[in-house]
């Protein structure tokens, strides 16, 4: 396996795409899909002595552009098997149904967010504006969990790992080694709740997708940006402390606030947000609230959500630590 690094100004930073090169020819994710990408990906495997027309097979972790944007592109030259989880399968395919219904559950999200209307009609403005990352439609082969793909190399199965996006998936060999896409990544905590408006309950998916990894006891994980995870367990326990500590902080940010809806809570705790954030900050919060509300720790009201005496209490008694999850 190499790994192909390719720079991203878009998103997280810096994208892995992952070249398999036995008796065929795979590919995990494909980096972004802008003229800057292409040239990078077909860089990057010429210095194998390959190009996309060499291509056999192309597993995507998910549909994001930053991981599925060249897909088109490949399959155009080489008739690739494209591979994505079943649920974000119509979004690789380009279908326009599925691309509207998303764009309309945003909108209703912002709404429901109590983002206010000038921000939400230039975040929207933004969404369709950016390079096109997605490329052109996919014909593309739906996978689910515990598919095996037998891509020459190496045998891979597929670890269905939603949260971030419906259908984000990792890849395990028998030995050890996990692909992780966006499900585990060493620097930042994947959005969760902004990313993927599709998915309900997006923070509880992705806390059930920790445990699923930390209980695999991986012995390292390649992530789709960055670099290696040396012990993806401590990792993936990591990422879920880390939102204890920001549930936390949401149930904070309603003590103060008293009643208030995401969007509300996304300002108190991170200020002015641009650009993509603007999508990321109130649907984390988002996130947050609608799991903290499932537990009943909190209250959902007409006006916004607001602290349960329990959980003020609850809260007075503990010290600075994360609010368990
Ligand atoms: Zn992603
Ligand atoms: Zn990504």
């Amino acid at each position: 396996m190499e790994r192909i690094q390719l720079e991203n100004t878009v998103f997280e930073g810096q994208n892995n795409a992952y070249l398999f090169d036995g008796d065929r020819t795979a590919l995990i994710d494909t980096g972004v899909g802008t003229d800057a990408g292409k040239i990078q990906l077909e860089q990057g495997l010429a210095d194998y002595g390959l190009s996309f027309a060499d291509v056999d097979t192309v597993l995507l972790t998910h549909y994001h552009g930053d991981h599925s944007g060249l897909a088109s592109d490949i399959q155009a030259v080489s008739g690739a098997t494209v591979h994505v989880h079943q649920a974000d399968a119509r979004l690789v395919a380009g279908e326009p149904v599925a691309w509207d219904a998303l764009a309309t559950r945003q909108r209703d999200l912002f709404d429901e967010w109590g983002m206010p209307t000038v921000t939400k009609e230039s975040l929207v403005e933004y969404l369709n504006s950016g390079p096109d990352l997605y490329g052109e439609s996919v014909d593309v082969e739906p996978f689910v969990a515990g598919d095996v793909f037998d891509i020459g190399e190496v045998e891979l199965t597929a670890i269905h790992t939603p949260g971030h996006t419906a259908g984000l998936s990792c890849f395990a060999t028998d030995d050890g080694v996990v692909f992780s896409g966006d499900a585990l990544l060493p620097v930042y905590t994947p959005n969760v709740g902004g990313a993927d408006v599709r998915v309900d309950r997006s923070l509880e998916r992705y806390l059930k997708t920790l445990k699923t990894i930390a209980d695999r006891e991986f012995d390292r994980a390649w992530p789709g940006h960055r670099n290696l995870i040396e012990d993806p367990t401590a990792r993936a326990l990591e990422v879920f402390e880390h939102h204890e500590v920001r549930s936390r902080r949401v149930l904070e940010a309603l003590q103060r606030l008293g009643l208030a809806n995401a969007w509300e809570v996304s300002a108190d705790l991170f200020g002015d947000l641009e650009e993509i954030h603007v999508l990321h900050g109130p649907g984390e919060a988002y996130a947050h609230l609608e799991h903290l509300e499932h537990a009943g720790d909190i209250e959902r009201t007409a006006g916004g959500y607001r602290l349960t005496p329990d959980t003020e209490e609850r809260l007075d008694a503990i010290d600075d630590e994360g609010w368990p999850l």
